[in-house]
């Protein structure tokens, strides 16, 4: 569905005296695939470059090098009238509800416009289609001439998927989509996300900081580091035989709200700055197992086993 090749992407601020200027790539060099219906869960400590990945997906940032594939089209290089057709088929929903929709329009307006846009339907068709989605997730037609701030985080986040799903894409980004609402809410919507996208045959990129979330619903795993993707595998084994240190780290340091496991083993050390990145391998410095060409050289993928893969120089060993 997606292919990511080399993608990098920056941003530059000034800072300091005579304000130099500072290239910070939040995304540095990412190879990434994501398969048909496949869910992929993106995990990291805030601020390692997951939210800039999701945004660069959509074209909402340009990158600085490397290509995007949707469906073997390459579309970094599309001018935004050649992204056009493909704009419908990659639909992001962010985390924050309250922010994402449009306070001045109603939700009936929130949900045509797209249709608007991309499709060119009739105004019965139209009704049809936002009536036929607004079932999909719950909600009652009698919202539709309501403006967003009358209703609850839950249920804004259910109107921010029908404004996603209305036109049919064929991949979702979900930019820590649960992640504002409280448990039980947040439960709730998430089991949506997942009946939809069972029902429309989507692919999620499931980008969240909550490691239970992630786990509970992705069918692989990507974990992120200062910019790059350091594994790569099947959930399961992501959990029960990580191979990277900083996975190891992630899981034990992690508070599962949703199964009330309370494991906490505080990741050690501070997340180093990612305008100067540690040398060799960024992780070097809160690496429990560093050893000293950690410290000067960047390390190579390495194949654990079938689909699960390491960017370290010392994998850990785990029962094969
Ligand atoms: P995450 O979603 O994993 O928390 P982000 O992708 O939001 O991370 O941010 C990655 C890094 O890029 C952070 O260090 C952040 O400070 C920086 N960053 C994000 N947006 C901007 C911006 N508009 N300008 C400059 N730096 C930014
Ligand atoms: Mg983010």
């Amino acid at each position: 569905m997606i292919r990511i090749k080399d993608l990098t992407i920056s941003y530059f601020s000034k800072s300091g005296f005579g304000l130099k200027k500072n290239r910070i790539a939040a995304v540095d060099e990412i190879n990434l695939e994501i398969k048909k219906n496949e869910i992929l869960g993106l995990v990291g400590e805030s601020g390692c470059g997951k939210s800039t990945l999701g945004r660069g997906l959509v074209k909402l940032l340009q990158p600085e090098s490397g290509e995007i594939y949707f469906e073997d089209q390459e579309i970094t290089s599309l001018s935004s009238s050649d992204f056009f057709p493909f704009r419908k088929n990659i639909q992001i929903i962010f985390q924050d509800p309250y922010s994402s929709l449009n306070p001045r329009m109603t939700i009936s307006e929130i949900l045509m416009e797209g249709l608007e846009i991309h499709e060119n339907l009739s105004k019965e068709e139209s009704e049809s289609k936002v009536k036929e989605i607004l079932e999909r997730v719950n909600l009652s037609t009698e919202i539709l001439s309501r403006f967003p701030h009358e209703f609850s985080g839950g249920q804004r986040q259910r109107i921010a998927i029908a404004r996603a799903l209305i036109l049919k894409p064929k991949f979702v980004i979900c930019d820590e989509s649960v992640s504002a609402l409280d448990v039980s809410t947040g439960t709730q919507v998430l089991k949506l996300l997942v009946e939809l996208k069972n029902d429309f045959g989507l692919s999620y990129l499931f980008i969240s900081h909550d490691l239970g979330v992630v786990k509970s619903i992705s069918d692989r795993i990507a974990v992120m580091y200062l910019g790059k993707i350091v594994e790569l595998g099947k959930t399961k084994d992501i959990i029960s035989s990580p191979a990277h240190p900083y996975t190891k780290a992630l899981f034990q340091s992690s508070f599962d709200v949703y199964d009330r496991k309370k494991i906490r083993t505080p990741l050690q050390g501070e997340i180093p700055s990612i305008v100067n990145k540690p040398t060799g391998c960024h992780f070097h410095t809160r690496c429990p197992i560093v050893q000293d060409i950690c410290k000067s050289k960047t390390p190579s993928w390495k194949n654990i086993k079938t689909d699960q893969n390491v960017l370290c120089h010392f994998p850990l060993e785990f029962e094969k």
